[in-house]
């Protein structure tokens, strides 16, 4: 039975409902509507890519120190390139 996430239009909560296949609507978690329509949602969203923002910045954090030391290293090398008289 696939889980599918509904939206309640009475109330605007947003659940998700282990359900028959084909299912469109079900009765509201939170207030018993059954104004209920399914949400489309893409089909097999795999969880080890969904992040939670704690890990996103840490990734940001961990991509601009190498990027930071990316460009040490490159202008390192332009100065030793310099200093060993390329261009006299
Ligand atoms: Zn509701």
């Amino acid at each position: 039975m696939p889980i599918y996430e509904f939206r309640c239009e009475a109330c605007g909560a947003r659940f998700e409902e282990l359900v028959d296949a084909g299912t469109e609507s079900v009765a509201c978690r939170t207030c018993a509507s059954e104004r209920t329509r399914r949400i489309y949602s893409p089909p097999g969203r795999p969880f080890g890519i969904v992040k939670t923002p704690g890990e996103t910045r840490k990734q940001e954090r961990k991509n601009a120190q190498l990027r930071e030391r990316t460009k040490q290293r490159w202008s390192a090398a332009r100065r030793r390139g310099r200093q060993s008289g390329e261009e006299s």
